[in-house]
């Protein structure tokens, strides 16, 4: 039976719950454990997809198609264990699976209650799908005192009963501030958020404090002494250097031993911290440096690329180069800004998904500049049907050429997807459908044409990448947008739907209606991003 480990969070938000919950699975893997992780949501959207990128950062798509929280792309990343659909839940999906059964009648005529039923429900998601595990970290999403995420801690409150002594322990994230006026670090409000924690009947047994000088010795004491933990298991987590330096950071300060210690295991393998020595050094020993330019929308908010941030990354890693993202708001060329001053210092240019019309004149100017100027372009979903789009306009003489998500056009040449074939059989949508998890969504597999450029880059003729989109581009279009040397490298297996174009006469000009972000990770870099930093680095020498 797995054990559970549930983290909590308090003092405020972004405490980097889920890197800490992300790093700690890495650390349990790396001594040969069996882990997953699974995020409980408090708020009531039944999943982040409807939410702006603004409220809530990047929606993160798995291999089944959910449209999940950010923090499972953290997960991923760490472990690269595949998230699935039932590793999110968030409140609004726990109240509509029980409205949806009470309305079938099937409580009998019980009154429904948030106590035992919603906490029954959520106890349900812990456990399911489990059997095959060492260990199962729970992170609760929000604050502790939160009234919306109180549910949940009342499930796992009870949870820690319902198992097993020894089968679960609980991990609560506080921060510890340095007030500079006194030149200390204050303990106190840990204390109040440990207190807010035990009077829901919660005692963490280990506290992992957020800091940004380090913990004297004293300090930890007395945090374990008026919050009734160890010394020991108050664990410093001092700012790191990079995000994937906070799993060797967590082991040196004693977090996966303490877990350990809290479940009273004795006997495990030394952690084998390799892959994350290699990564470190591969980022902070860079041989050289480039500069990409990711002409986008929601450029305020890192947060909202967050996937795409860390494969840029990656790809770094996989040529030895530090990556230097400059986020360009594609709006500012509508309003006048000079596109080219903007964009000849970048290296490779890349447009990132995104959705509506707001901003796409300026995504298609700065395909057309890396076109003409053969810088190297990756274009991602939005990014490759604005590449078809500006194909169609300047190479193969079709001026009114647009996407039918931007209005009304007589050359549609993007169009909303109205049927296509799932696993689960033939889709269909239409205009009036939805919004909510309607969307072409999750793993679908593509064929490369034999000789093609991307084929090359995967090493592969078939593959299977990550969608979200709700239009494709329209494969009627083909004939004049290969005339004009837009070549349609990946297809989906039936032929019908454009999953990859590509420029071979160009240096690298690559579009794909994924998402191949969501599946690079550190120790194992995606193809495309490798290979597109790769061209980067090759530009950087010709400028
Ligand atoms: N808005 C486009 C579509 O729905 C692209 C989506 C995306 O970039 N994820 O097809």
């Amino acid at each position: 039976m797995a054990r559970y480990i549930f983290i909590t969070g308090g003092v405020v938000s972004s405490l980097g719950k889920g890197l800490m919950a992300a790093s700690l699975a890495a650390l349990l893997q790396a001594r040969g454990y069996r882990v997953r992780i699974r995020k409980f949501d408090p708020y009531l959207n039944v999943d982040p997809g409807t939410m702006s990128p603004y409220q809530h950062g990047e929606v993160y798509v798995t291999d089944d198609g959910a449209e999940t929280d950010l923090d499972l792309g953290h997960y991923e990343r760490f472990t690269g264990v595949s998230a699935r659909q039932s590793d999110n839940v968030t409140q609004g999906r726990v109240y509509q699976t029980i409205i949806q059964r009470e309305r079938r009648g099937d409580y009998l005529g019980a009154t429904v209650q948030v106590i035992p039923h919603v906490t029954d429900e959520i106890k349900a998601f812990a456990l399911a799908e489990t059997d095959d595990l060492d260990f199962v970290l729970c992170e609760i999403g929000g604050t502790v005192g939160d009234i919306e995420s109180l549910p949940f801690m009342e499930a796992i409150r009870q949870l820690h009963n319902d198992l097993d002594r020894g089968q679960s322990i609980f991990v609560h994230v506080t921060l510890v501030p340095y007030i500079a006026a006194a030149g200390e670090l204050k303990t106190k409000p840990t204390q109040h958020s440990v207190r807010e924690l035990t009077s829901l009947g919660i005692q963490p047994d280990i506290l992992l404090c957020r800091c940004e000088h380090p913990l004297p010795e004293s300090e930890r004491r007395k945090i374990a002494l008026f919050c009734n933990v160890r010394p020991e298991a108050v664990i410093p987590a001092l700012d790191a250097k990079s995000i994937y330096a906070v799993p060797e950071q967590y082991h040196a300060e004693g977090l996966d031993e303490e877990v350990l210690r809290a479940f009273g295991i004795s006997d495990a393998p030394a952690p084998t911290l390799d892959r994350w020595t290699d990564i470190m050094d591969r980022q902070l020993n860079p041989e050289g440096e480039v500069t990409i330019g990711v002409v986008g929308k929601y450029v305020g908010l890192l947060d909202a690329y967050k996937s795409l941030h860390e494969a840029l990354t990656h790809g770094g890693m996989a040529n030895r180069v530090k990556v230097n993202v400059k986020w360009i708001d594609a709006e500012l060329f509508e309003k006048g800004e000079d596109l080219a001053a903007s964009l000849e210092p970048m290296h490779g240019i890349l447009v990132p998904g995104g959705f509506g019309v707001r901003g796409s004149e300026g995504k298609i100017a700065s395909v057309k500049f890396a076109r003409e100027r053969n810088v190297p372009f990756f274009g991602i979903c939005l990014g490759m049907q604005m590449a078809c789009i500006e194909g169609a306009r300047n190479t193969a003489g079709i001026a009114a050429a647009s996407t039918t998500e931007f209005g009304e056009t007589s050359e549609p040449v993007v169009g909303l997807i109205t049927e296509w074939m799932s696993k689960e059989g033939l889709q269909k949508r239409t205009a009036e459908t939805d919004l909510g998890g309607t969307m072409r969504l999750g793993a679908y597999p593509a064929k490369l044409a034999g000789n093609s450029v991307v084929a090359g880059i995967y090493g592969a003729n078939e593959i299977s990448e990550r969608h979200r989109h709700r239009y494709e581009v329209n494969a009627g279009y083909r004939e004049p947008l290969e005339k004009g040397g837009l070549i349609f490298s990946g297809m989906s297996p039936d032929g019908t739907l454009p999953e990859i174009v590509e420029r071979p006469d160009h240096p690298w000009f690559v579009g794909v209606q994924f998402h191949p972000e969501l599946k690079s990770k550190p120790f194992d870099p995606h193809p495309l991003f490798a290979g597109f930093i790769a061209a980067a680095v090759k530009q950087s020498r010709l400028v």
